[in-house]
């Protein structure tokens, strides 16, 4: 009876003694993750990526996202939504949601800096306009810009080009294809469904127009930099060949703009082509190129840091993001 009271007690100190060390070790726990909770932040992506190409250095800056419904119905309008659903969701994305991004571009030729677009300026703050910050943040100043390059007149590329009503670039020369110009600034653009375009162009571009040249296909921006008629997104869209050294990169502008859905099915219809045949076949065209010259190329709405290569596949083309290549 003894034995058995004692070996209870015993049992009975144990549990005590477990108990005593348990208690400070579960408090300590219940602190702990309090003490070291981060919070949460959301999303975050780096602002730039600076490069090289030959004797150049090149930097894309992320101006920011936007995210729509897609890509269906704006990517494969000429098909059905289950068939650009599928081939979302083969490629592993989401099929009712998708992320546009924005890719500016500079050139330090050693001579001249040269900016490819201009982001999407203060209409689209805070998801989008962050071109200066991010041109801040690889060590470049506005006015050190020299020449601003305009692929074309869409918002998100020349949203940029003005900030608080006066020029954003305060130094630069400014450079575009005549087509583009023309069309934008001629008075049936303040109208109807060209509208939106037609005034922003009459409050960012038609202030700079004395400072404004014209380019045609195959004549230069600066030497390295040549111009490459890509039109069909918009009736003047350019694109540009940049070589230094014998080293050779494409940019492309808005030819190619989802880099699932327009390079695996380059004649699908896209909500922002102007020309829908005609975008498909400049498309076909400069993938094509890009392809078989195995060249880089940045094109303003691949994903960021948007430079890229592209290859052959099935029925269309894929890509194939840059890793280091651009960084020896
Ligand atoms: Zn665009």
């Amino acid at each position: 009876m003894s034995q058995i009271k004692s070996g209870l007690t015993r049992r009975g100190a144990m549990v005590a003694a477990a108990g005593v060390l348990a208690t400070p070790y579960i408090s300590k726990f219940t602190i702990t993750p309090a003490e070291a909770k981060a919070p949460m932040m959301g999303v975050s992506m780096p602002s730039h990526y600076r490069f090289k190409l030959g004797g150049f250095e090149m930097a894309s800056f992320h101006d920011g996202v936007w995210q729509p419904d897609g890509p269906h119905p704006i990517f494969g309008q000429n098909v059905s939504a289950e068939e650009v659903q599928k081939l979302a969701a083969d490629n592993m994305l989401p099929t009712a949601k998708m992320e546009i991004q924005f890719a500016p571009v500079v050139v330090n030729t050693g001579n001249e800096l040269v900016l490819f677009d201009t982001g999407n300026g203060a209409a689209r703050r805070p998801n989008a306009g962050n071109l200066a910050a991010a041109m801040k943040g690889a060590g470049y100043t506005p006015d050190q810009v020299d020449v601003v390059v305009i692929t074309h007149f869409h918002p998100d590329h020349i949203g940029g080009l003005m900030e608080d009503g006066k020029p954003a670039f305060p130094n630069a020369r400014y450079v575009t294809h005549e087509a583009e110009y023309n069309f934008w600034t001629k008075p049936e653009a303040m109208e109807g469904g060209l509208a939106r375009v037609g005034k922003l162009t009459a409050s960012n571009v038609k202030p700079l127009a004395d400072k404004f040249t014209f380019i045609k296909d195959g004549a230069d921006v600066v030497s390295g930099i040549r111009a490459m008629e890509a039109t069909g997104h918009t009736p003047g869209h350019t694109a540009y060949h940049i070589e230094s050294d014998g080293k050779r990169i494409l940019l492309g502008g808005d030819f190619c703009n989802h880099y699932v859905v327009s390079m695996q099915r380059p004649d699908w219809h896209v909500r922002f082509d102007m020309d829908k045949e005609g975008a498909a076949a400049t498309r076909k065209k400069v993938l094509g190129m890009l392809a078989s010259e195995k060249i880089p190329f940045t094109s303003y709405h691949m994903p960021f840091p948007a430079v890229g290569y592209v290859e052959a596949m099935g029925e269309g083309y894929r890509y194939v993001p840059a890793s280091y290549q651009m960084n020896l």
